[in-house]
């Protein structure tokens, strides 16, 4: 294990624990949709995790301080172990979140979770209609969910839906929020799209204009308040239309722990990206040495690794200078502030971007479905475009 990152020569003394541990139990997964937030890269990673290794992560965690689990993939349900993790996480005393498209749930399944103790499950559609859904995540799954939403109900889970948003789908709103109204959905998570990994890839088809932005955040005003006491609406509004960056992640290496499906630990789910960085795999070292030694995750802790502007800039104890997939990925600089700040000198990246979603014609590249044998393809490609 190397030792502590020179800017932090004793992280450990004020580094807090990882309350967030978020298990990607597989890649795999039977649906492909454009916005999928895995790597570009994921068919090139082989080598799950065993359940007793995922059981072991989760004791060291807890024992770190890990209160709030999150199962997610891919799809975890293609495993046929999350019962066995789920009860181990419950017998610790985590607070357990299933992540799911509903591909693997039967009403036999969410009993058997229920029994092991699953406190939480968020469950997500494409779209509204059954076509514009089954086009997106490029599978007949829309049905599935219908069904899935009804047992969720039924077994006394309060219904978390969630619904990625984007130009496809963002004219649908109406009909989104009423789907979850008539659900019966408790919370409703409109999650506009973040511009990493296949979303990246495709985010010229699918950044809205700033028209539809506005008529949506219209429509969701309007259904909040008609919805009051029944259901809560999240809208995250897309950071290409803002000025500041997000504080990512609640800022790296602070608050969140994620475990990739082959063992590798990172400090959000997309970092593994980042060139020159190494990240440590949960085979071959401890929860503890990974979350307060490793290079990878004390490289971008704290402020001391900022370059101007965000180096003397009064605002930075507030987003620690966006985030730096984001800064890697439109900069080709991790260390650089996040372009989507308007003080950044790559800000006119965004821009550029944001003026292109204004144009009513389509992109002339054709959408990419996260497939296998595209992942495999691009895999091959030296530098993300911006
Ligand atoms: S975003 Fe879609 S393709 Fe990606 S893991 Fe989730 S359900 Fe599967
Ligand atoms: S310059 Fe850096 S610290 Fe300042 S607001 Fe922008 S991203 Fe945040």
């Amino acid at each position: 294990m190397s030792t502590a990152h020179p800017y932090l020569p004793d992280a450990s003394s004020s580094v807090g624990p990882p309350l967030w541990l978020l298990l990607e139990l597989t890649y795999r997964c039977p649906l492909q949709c454009v916005f999928c937030y895995n790597p570009v890269d994921f068919a090139s990673v082989e080598n799950e995790l065993t359940t007793q290794e995922w059981l072991r992560v989760l004791q060291e965690s807890r024992a770190l301080g890990s209160v709030q689990l999150g199962l997610s993939g891919g799809e975890p349900l293609v495993r046929d172990d999350v019962e066995e993790i789920t009860a181990e996480a419950h017998r610790l005393g985590y607070y357990t979140n299933l992540i799911t498209s509903g591909v693997g749930l039967s009403r036999e399944r969410l009993t058997e979770l229920k029994r092991a103790g699953l406190d939480h499950i968020q469950l997500s559609f494409q779209d509204s209609t059954r076509e514009m859904n089954d086009f997106l995540s490029h599978t007949r799954t829309f049905e599935l969910k219908r069904r899935c939403a009804e047992w969720i109900k039924s077994s006394g889970y309060q219904m978390v839906l969630n619904c990625v948003i984007h130009r496809l789908n963002i004219d649908h709103l109406e009909t989104i929020i009423d789907m979850a109204a008539r659900m019966g959905a408790d919370y409703l998570e409109l999650a506009n799209t973040q511009y990493y990994s296949w979303a990246h890839l495709n985010r010229e088809h699918l950044l809205p204009s700033r028209a539809q932005l506005e008529r949506a955040e219209q429509t969701m005003r309007q259904w909040r308040e008609r919805l009051k006491g029944k259901m809560r609406i999240f809208f995250v509004v897309p950071d290409y239309y803002e000025q500041r960056p997000k504080r990512c992640a609640n800022g790296w290496g602070t608050t969140l722990m994620t475990v990739a499906p082959d063992g590798t630990a990172l400090p959000c789910h997309t970092a593994k990206m980042l060139p020159g960085l190494s990240f440590p795999n949960v085979r071959e070292h401890g929860m503890r040495d990974i979350w307060f030694d490793s290079e990878g995750f004390n490289r971008f802790r704290g402020q001391g690794w900022m370059k101007e502007p965000c180096a003397s800039c009064e605002e930075r104890d507030k987003d620690l200078g966006g985030c730096r997939c984001q800064a890697y990925l439109l900069a080709h600089d991790a260390g650089a502030t996040d372009p989507v700040c308007a003080k950044s000198p790559h800000h006119h990246v965004v821009l550029a971007a944001v003026e292109r979603a204004q144009q009513p014609r389509a992109p002339e590249a054709p959408l990419v479905f996260r497939r296998k044998e595209s992942s495999r393809a691009l895999a091959q490609r030296p530098l993300p475009t911006r």
